[in-house]
């Protein structure tokens, strides 16, 4: 549920991550703010 990278709590990815836990969790280390790692295909490199 923490993001690896800044130790924080991750933006929920279903309903079922609402939870009281989670929300204590953000209280204490906050949100994640790093940018979503999407994999984005490269169209410039052929
Ligand atoms: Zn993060």
């Amino acid at each position: 549920m923490l993001c690896l990278t800044c130790k924080r709590v991750r933006p929920a990815a279903s309903a079922a991550d609402y939870t009281a836990d989670r929300a204590r969790l953000i209280t204490r280390h906050g949100l994640c703010v790093c940018a979503p790692t999407i994999p984005v295909p490269d169209m410039r490199r052929t």
